[in-house]
């Protein structure tokens, strides 16, 4: 194994954009999905007090008593937060509007960023043998982003195809690079991917020349298509993969699990 990280086969992935509404929380169920699609078992941690990822996967608000902020803060065992999904081999640690005061309180904490990572690491994790754990970020670099940030092994940016896309990204690479020179030097970039794209817009198609451009390989062949069944499957509390297998939101969301799970396999020699 290259990473020395990876104490055991877990890959750690944060879903990070400090911009709202672009795609985070999409990206983590549905990537999630996908990946197991492919074979693998996947656990998300909403890490977004607005846990639109545990209610998008069905996660009803009156079994949400142990969640991420429990996980975090009060060293609760993970066997207590992680619940099943109605996917098979998709788990989730849900997450409550709780979380908000989070921030704050980690504030007073010697090690408040790193608890996110130490929770990751008990040594309950091993018995689960999880190949991914998504983090579903909050829409800032704040605390819980830089807890999210520690406990990874890489980052994933979803780049809404929208005008001033690529705005704020330089504020994100300079987080990253805090991060690496403060707690976790190994932090890598997974990938930049865009979402919402429509190819028929003359906008979508500039970001994606500007970002090519400007991010080189790090961005995903696979871009999300702007598809209305990837936006309704939350109200039923599916993935597109469920909601419409044949959709052109799942078979992206399928194409950029199998590009992920292939550069892992590259890079984990
Ligand atoms: P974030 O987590 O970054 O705030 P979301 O994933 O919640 O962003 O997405 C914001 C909104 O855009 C949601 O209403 C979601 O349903 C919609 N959306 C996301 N991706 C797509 C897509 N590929 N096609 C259509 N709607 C999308
Ligand atoms: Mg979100």
């Amino acid at each position: 194994m290259s990473d020395p990280t990876r104490s055991n086969g877990t890959k750690i992935v944060a879903v990070v954009n400090q911009k709202g509404g672009v795609g985070k929380t999409t990206t983590t169920i549905n990537l999630a999905a996908a990946m197991v699609a492919e074979g693998r078992r996947v656990l998300i941690i909403d890490l977004d007090p607005q846990g639109n990822a545990s209610t998008g996967l069905g996660i009803d608000a009156t079994a949400r008593e142990l969640t991420t902020y429990e996980l975090i803060l009060d060293d609760v065992a993970l066997d207590d937060v992680i619940q099943k999904t109605s996917t098979d081999n998709l788990f989730i640690v849900p997450a409550t509007v709780d979380l908000s005061s989070a921030d704050i309180e980690l504030m007073a904490n010697e090690k408040r960023s790193f608890l996110l990572h130490d929770a990751l690491r008990q040594p309950l994790m091993d018995g689960y043998q999880f190949d991914y754990i998504l983090i579903d970020c909050p829409p800032s670099l704040n605390l819980l982003t830089v807890n999210a940030m520690v406990a990874a092994h890489s980052v994933l940016v979803p780049l809404q195809s929208e005008f001033f896309a690529l705005e704020g990204l330089s504020q994100l690479m300079l987080t990253i690079r805090e991060v690496r020179q403060t707690a976790n030097p190994d932090l890598r970039i997974e990938g930049v991917v865009l979402t919402m794209f429509d190819a028929r817009n003359n906008l979508s198609q500039q970001v994606e020349t500007d970002a090519r451009d400007n991010l080189g390989d790090i961005v995903f062949d696979t871009k999300i298509p702007r598809n209305v069944r990837v936006s309704e499957a939350p109200s039923f509390a599916q993935s597109v993969l469920e909601y419409d297998p044949t959709s052109k939101g799942a078979q992206a969301y399928r194409s950029l699990a199998r590009e992920v799970i292939e550069k892992n396999q590259k890079t984990a020699v």
